[in-house]
């Protein structure tokens, strides 16, 4: 470690639909394998890695439960989603030999570990990344409170949201070329004016335990190391 790493241990959150890269539905490999290798970078200036990945690019509960299905059914494919997306970024990393275990917070021992907080900070101490799959294991919540939970249950320093954009804007910069980014803003600014960086209880749960969450491009090549060392475009949330 040296000038290069600021975060001795952290969280990513990536949504599902990251993986999709130019498809519409499902899993895109060489997007995976792009997001593998920048976590691979990371991993390699000795910082601890957590990941958490959604679900959106295969099923979401909401779209489940509006063509009519019960919500919490809707939700638990969901999150069956997550894990589907865990196992496929746990194998892309393993074949860049970075050694990678997956928790499941939905029991499915043969295909992952359960959550166990206490083995989960062990393999982190190994220099394992952990990839924490099925969100919080209940429905009615996203794996945005999910990344954040674990954030706070593993003691993370920073907590990363891996977004198309470098940041958090007052306007859709797609839409909006005159869109400015924000570097720095507060918890409370984002949950009251309702900034969209994560949904409420992720933001609040942060708050509580005091973790910042860095918004980023993960599209920009190189990006993830940047904001380890600190540099680079971001909105850091504090
Ligand atoms: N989900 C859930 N509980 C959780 C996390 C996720 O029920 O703790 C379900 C929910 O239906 C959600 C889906 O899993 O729509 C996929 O997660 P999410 O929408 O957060 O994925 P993303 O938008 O990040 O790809």
């Amino acid at each position: 470690m040296g000038d290069k790493v600021k975060y001795k241990r952290v969280l990513l959150k990536i949504s599902g639909e990251a993986l999709m890269g130019q498809r519409e539905y499902g899993l895109d490999p060489d997007m995976v394998e792009r997001i593998a290798q920048e976590v691979r970078t990371v991993h390699g200036l000795g910082v601890e890695i957590c990941l958490v990945i959604g679900g959106g690019n295969i099923f979401r509960g909401l779209s489940g439960a509006a063509a009519g299905m019960e919500r919490a059914t809707a939700d638990y494919m969901g999150m069956l989603a997550t894990v589907i997306n865990s196992l496929a970024m746990q194998n892309a990393l393993e074949r860049l030999d970075v050694p990678t275990r997956v928790q499941s917070a939905i029991p499915m021992s043969t295909v992952a570990e359960p959550y166990i907080r206490r083995r989960a900070v062990r393999h982190l101490e190994k220099g394992r990344i952990i990839i924490f799959g099925a969100g919080t294991g209940n429905p009615f919540f996203t794996t945005d409170t999910a990344a954040a939970l674990r954030a706070s249950e593993m003691n993370c320093d920073l907590l990363l949201k891996g977004t198309k954009v470098d940041g958090v804007y007052d306007a859709d910069p797609v839409k909006n070329p005159r869109a400015k980014r924000y570097d720095r803003l507060t918890y409370h600014r984002v949950l009251t004016e309702d900034l969209g960086v994560m949904d409420h209880s992720a933001i609040s749960l942060a708050r509580e335990n005091r973790i910042p969450i860095a918004v980023f491009s993960i599209n920009q090549p190189g990006a993830f190391a940047e904001v380890i060392a600190g540099r680079g475009q971001f909105t850091i949330v504090s």
